[in-house]
């Protein structure tokens, strides 16, 4: 029987990939447009996918002694201007608040586009001595970028993130702060929303405004595109002479605290539907799925089959994340629903299962279709949902060597650039004029300086004069 027609199909991914995703984020019914450009409403299983997120990495917070806070919405104009850099960076972001009821303001508060500024300025007035280094705090909020082009999830004009705000006594701690950060990123993104990550530093042109350094993780998308999914910032001393933070060391002696800052926002959703979606909809790794099965009855008019359901629900919710549907929509339809959902397994379950005491498992993201004995089917449900968190990561990382390829030469580069769509890696002297070259003339941007380096050739692949580094290009969303 055809099911196709009880839901509205998607574009195929190999046809139109930006209206693939697209239709998924609507059909699995993830975001609503709002009225504001760039501002999108989160719809229940879009946040509940969120929550988890933030569930886990908040964990990851903790255990790394890390606390969380709330800062104003609001930054004054003047204490944004404090670090020059910063604020030159965010300029052409910002939105501003003139007025409050029918008065003009004094002085224009601007929305938070990060909280840098806020940070420092109590970091300046609650650190005194030693004592009180180091500060390792988070917060957990939505900020305003006034983007030109926005994209559900992956670049929207408010968005919902944490920023990770620390201050330290030495430029060491700082340093080994940014990494750490960044391997929690890397690891979450790994090993819960099973995405493969380059890590590495991302180049001047790149960094951060303010920062002495930033370090990124970067995923590579199912169409080849780059996506940065997280970025952790060592900001030196720079933000603390800006804003005077300094602390009494123990031998009484002043001296500025070292900070760093780190970010991940509702864009690595979009990596998680770029990265494992097909054309039936999304695909969810169990770890981050609300949902992670879903039961389905068959024929369930018939006697004894709801109840049956019911206590398998019952029995999978000590192992999963479970959900039954016994709404009177067909079992095709609800197939569908559920695909497109993404929920990484449905078990099915009629008369004739009953009558030979099993079920229907199938896998959302191979469609293999399992006969499992209800004698074992929490033990075997518990092995599938691993399996799948397992393949799904590899999946991707095959998907990215395939699309990872090597230039040594500009024509190489120019040439992969246009045939193909992925990771190049290629070698560079340092200069912003090759960087720039590059991107003008072969329509690549540096992703990052990976810390695993590999020696490609002696020259930059730009102007042939020694090369410094190896550099991750790509075209990125
Ligand atoms: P930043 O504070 O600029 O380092 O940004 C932190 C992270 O936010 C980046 O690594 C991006 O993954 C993400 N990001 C930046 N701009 C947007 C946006 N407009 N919408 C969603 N995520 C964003
Ligand atoms: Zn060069």
């Amino acid at each position: 029987m055809s099911t196709k027609k009880f839901v509205e199909a998607i574009t195929d991914m190999d046809v139109d990939f930006s209206q693939w995703y697209t239709d998924i984020v609507k059909k699995a019914e993830l975001v609503d447009y709002s009225s504001v450009k760039g501002c999108m409403i989160l719809r229940p299983y879009g946040y509940a996918i969120w929550e988890n997120i933030q569930k886990e990495l908040d964990t990851q917070f903790k255990q790394t002694d890390h606390e969380n806070v709330y800062m104003p919405m609001f930054i004054p104009k003047s204490l944004l201007q404090k670090e020059a850099d910063h604020v030159e960076g965010f300029a052409p972001e910002l939105a501003w608040v003139t007025h409050g009821g029918h008065d003009e303001l004094a002085e224009p508060l601007a929305v938070r586009p990060t909280s840098e500024t806020l940070f420092c300025e109590h970091y300046s007035k609650v650190i005194e001595s030693y004592n009180d280094l180091p500060k390792l705090y988070n917060q957990w909020c939505s900020v305003v970028r006034w983007e030109k082009t926005t994209r559900p999830f992956l670049r929207t004009t408010e968005f919902l993130w944490q920023e990770g705000h620390t201050a330290h006594a030495t430029a060491e701690e700082a340093q080994e702060e940014t990494i750490q950060m960044l391997n929690v990123y890397a690891d979450f993104l790994e090993n819960f929303l099973a995405i493969p990550v380059i890590k590495g530093q991302k180049t001047e042109k790149e960094k951060f405004a303010g920062a002495k350094a930033t370090y990124t993780i970067e995923s590579l998308m199912h169409d080849g595109k780059a996506l940065q999914s997280g970025t952790s910032h060592n900001f030196g001393d720079g933000f603390a002479k800006a804003f005077n933070i300094q602390y009494t060391d123990k031998n009484s002696k002043r001296q500025y605290v070292h900070q760093t800052s780190w970010g991940m926002t509702t864009r690595v959703i979009g990596a998680l539907i770029m990265v494992h979606g097909d054309n039936s909809g999304l695909v969810l790794p169990p770890k981050v799925a609300p949902t992670q099965v879903m039961v389905i009855p068959i024929a369930q008019h018939k006697d004894g089959v709801i109840e049956k359901a019911k206590e398998l629900q019952k029995r999978i919710s000590k192992v999963a994340r479970v959900k039954i549907d016994i709404s009177d929509k067909m079992p095709g339809w609800k197939f569908n629903e559920y695909e497109m959902k993404g929920i990484p397994v449905r078990v099915e379950i009629g008369p004739k299962d009953i009558e030979k005491n099993q079920a229907v498992i199938v896998r959302r993201d191979t469609r293999e279709k399992i006969f499992v004995s209800l004698d074992s089917l929490e033990e075997t449900i518990t092995t599938i949902l691993e399996e799948i968190q397992q393949s799904l990561y590899e999946k991707a990382l095959k998907n990215r060597t395939e699309k990872t390829y090597k230039a040594s030469t500009f024509n190489e580069l120019k040439q992969l650039s246009d045939d193909k769509q992925g990771f190049i890696k290629a070698m560079w002297c340092k200069d912003l004029a090759c960087e720039e070259k590059i991107k003008e003339e072969a329509g690549l941007t540096s992703r990052c300086m990976p810390f695993e380096q590999e020696q490609i050739a002696e020259e930059c692949v730009c102007c042939g004069k020694k090369a410094e580094t190896m550099v991750y290009w790509g075209k990125a969303y």
